[in-house]
This record gives C-alpha cells, structure tokens and sequence, in this order.
C-alpha cells in the first residue's frame, strides 16, 4: 500500500488524463498538490493521429507533425474548397503528445507517473484505488475507464462505432500537394452506409489516408484494404505507392449519459466522461477546454464537472445518432448539406460549441434532409 494521500489520482494518462495531469501542472494552484498518475500501458507507441483545428497559434504547435489551411470536401456530385481561414487544421502524432508529457511529470517533483492497471476503484469518501501492483488512496480521482454498463447494453442508447482504418503511404516521386488536405470525400461508400475517406498530405511524398464509417457494425478488416485501394486507384489516381504505417480504431458514437458517471470523490474524464463529440469523434480540442474548466472549478471549489460536457449540443449530436441509427445511407447527404452550405469557418465554430442559438438554426435551416427536419421538430418541442 502507498501511504501518501494524494490529493488527487488521475487513472489513464491518455488523450484525457494528459491534458488534465499538464493543465494542473501549468497552474501555481496545484504546486503544493501531490498528484498521482496511474496507467497501465508504458504509452510508448504511436497509436493515434489527432486532428484538430483552432485560430492561430495554439498550445501544442511544438508537437504538431503538418497543418493545412485550405481543406477540400468532395460528394458524389459535388466538390467544395474549404477555406478555413483563420483556423488551421493540425495533425499530431499520439507518441509525441505521450512523451513530452512523460517528461514533464516525470520532472515535476509533485507529480508521481505510476504504471499501474486499476482493477477497482472505491469512491465513498476513503477513495481507495486498487491496482494490479499496488493501492492508493487520493481525495479526488479522475477516471477515464469507460463505465462497464456501456459495454453491456442493456439499456435503450443508440451505440453507433466511428471505426476506421488508414495507411501512411509514401511514393517515389511527388505526387501531394502538401497545403491542401482532404476533409471528408464520400465518392467512395461502404455499401449504403455513412462512410468516407479523408487525405492528409504531410509532403508531396507522404499522406495519411484514412477509410472511416460512422455504422452500427464493425466490417471485416480486409474490406477496409479494398475500399483504401480502391479510392487510391480510382479516386486519387496514385497506383505506386508503399504503405509505412497503419493507423486503426473505434470511437464509440453514442447517447449513453456518461456523464451521469461523477460520484462526488470520483469524475469521469475523456471518453468516459462524455468528452467525445458523438456525432464526429473530435476530442482532442474538447478535452483541452474541458481540463481547464476543471482545473478553473477545482480552485473554485466548485464540483470538478460544473458545466463540463452537458450543453444543447449533446442534444443535437443525439438526433443527428438517432438519424444514422435509422437511416445510415443518409450521412451523405447530411454532412454534405452542412458543408456545401455554410462557410467552413462556421462548421468549425458549430462544431467546437461556440454558436449561438440563432446561428445554429440557419445552419440547420440548410439541411434539406425531411427525417432531420422532422427529427429536429421533434427535439425542440420536447
Ligand atoms: C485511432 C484513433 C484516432 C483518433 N483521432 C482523433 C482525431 O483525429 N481527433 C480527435 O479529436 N479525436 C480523435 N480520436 C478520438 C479521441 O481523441 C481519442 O479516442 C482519445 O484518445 C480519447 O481519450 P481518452 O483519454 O478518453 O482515452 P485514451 O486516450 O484511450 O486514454 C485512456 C487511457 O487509460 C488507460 N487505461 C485504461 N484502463 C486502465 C486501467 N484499468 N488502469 C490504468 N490505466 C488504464 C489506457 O491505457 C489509456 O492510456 C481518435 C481515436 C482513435 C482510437
């Protein structure tokens, strides 16, 4: 048993537990606060790519792999050039995000970095944490393990999965043009579902491609392959290429109310903790504001969730679930009438939570789509 009672645990130094573990360590507040991290992998791989946009200069421009600032959205009959100035859209490279924050609690004689997996966590006031190796006890915990009720669906919450798969691929000669990057391009579906691909040129010999669908379902691993063959021979037109990397994962799309999760010793962060925008997946950026409005609420003393993760926009991600849930061959025209009809910068602040009521209703007055409209009727009165 670790004798030291930390004031506060924070289970799972991933995207989450990072960006809350470095948001407390940049503030003065925290300095005499002991601060454990608990996490069960060693974090030494390159996992994930995150993609995120935001205006100007931002936090993590020294880890940022390539940004763009021109995108392009392409749909069965139509092509967009998105100009999403001032914004830039930005890609980083987990592994980098991972060990700079590695270094830096590491450093910090008030952060202790321990590998761990957490079996049970008791929250009733003694708040005891019990790992494979060893048990801790702190006054408040951050949790980002996914709450196993999720899991057991047994209970009325569309689950829909953002699952995908891309490859880096580089070529012998140029063939990218590095300041432009895909969006979404629907010219090539999964059957009827709602499905895309997106390029992300890092030079004009290197891109990640990525096959993504927003489905019920995962598909087998080899339809994956066909399908990002099939776009590089018949969409982008590139026949020579190598594949140095593979990039694949499940983002859970769904209306579970993870944040009904908190105890009072005890608050989800991340996935967990409703953090995840279900209708897109995009994370990364929410997950940098919403550790500083914990760590704005914890010397407050207000509840560490106040106002974390709960607005109007959870409502309107749960109609656009219930749409796909029903209707998945209508993603298409969906995103596309978002995109065609609204300035890119507007999407950009819709999807960051930043509109107000007046102008989310002219972006919905876009959507031509009847079962949206309805279910949108439907919601308001509600
Ligand atoms: C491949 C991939 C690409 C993505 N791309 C983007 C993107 O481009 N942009 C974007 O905004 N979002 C993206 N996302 C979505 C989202 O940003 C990520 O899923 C993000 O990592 C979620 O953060 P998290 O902290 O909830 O979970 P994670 O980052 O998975 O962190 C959870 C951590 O908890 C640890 N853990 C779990 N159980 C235990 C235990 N029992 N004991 C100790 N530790 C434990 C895990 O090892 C892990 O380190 C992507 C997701 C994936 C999977």
């Amino acid at each position: 048993m670790d004798s030291t009672i930390y004031n506060y645990a924070i289970i799972g130094a991933g995207c989450a537990g990072i960006h809350l573990a470095l948001a407390m360590m940049e503030d003065p507040f925290f300095a005499d606060k002991q601060i454990l991290v608990l996490e069960k992998d060693a974090k030494e791989a390159n996992d994930r790519t995150w993609c995120f946009w935001e205006i100007g200069a931002g936090k993590w421009d020294n880890l940022i792999l390539h940004s763009w600032a021109k995108g392009k959205f392409h749909c069965t009959n139509q092509d967009k050039v998105m100009d999403i100035a001032p914004y830039r859209y930005k890609m980083l490279r987990s592994i980098d995000f991972y060990k700079n924050a590695k270094d830096k609690i590491n450093a910090a004689p008030n952060f202790h970095w321990v590998n761990d997996t957490i079996t049970t966590v008791s929250a009733n006031g003694k708040n005891t944490i019990l790992g494979e190796k060893g048990n801790y006890i702190a006054n408040h915990i951050f949790d980002s393990r996914i709450h196993p009720d999720f899991f057991k669906k047994e209970d009325t919450y569309t689950r829909l999965l953002q699952h995908f798969k891309g490859w880096i691929i580089e070529t012998e000669e140029d063939f990218f043009d590095p300041d432009e990057f895909v969006f979404m391009d629907f010219r090539l579906k999964w059957k009827d579902s709602t499905s895309f691909n997106y390029v992300l040129p890092i030079s004009k010999r290197k891109a990640l491609i990525e096959f993504t669908l927003f489905t019920p379902e995962l598909i087998e691993d080899k339809d994956y392959d066909k399908i990002l063959e099939q776009y590089l021979e018949d969409i982008v037109k590139l026949k020579k290429y190598s594949i140095s990397e593979v990039e694949q994962g499940v983002i859970p799309m769904s209306d579970f109310p993870f944040h009904r999760q908190h105890e009072d010793h005890l608050t989800k962060i991340g996935t967990a903790g409703a953090w995840v925008r279900p209708s897109s997946g995009y994370h990364f950026k929410n997950a940098e504001k919403y550790s500083q409005m914990i760590v704005d609420n914890l010397k407050s003393h207000r509840l560490p969730s106040k106002g974390v993760a709960q607005n109007r926009f959870r409502k309107y991600d749960t109609l656009l679930l219930d749409i796909l849930n029903k209707n998945n061959e209508l993603g298409e025209e969906l995103f596309s009438s978002m995109i065609k009809n609204n300035h890119a910068t507007k999407v950009f602040k819709f999807l960051d939570e930043e509109t107000s009521i007046f102008e989310e209703m002219k972006i919905f007055s876009t959507f031509r789509s009847a079962p949206f409209l309805k279910a949108l009727f439907n919601q308001i009165r509600k």
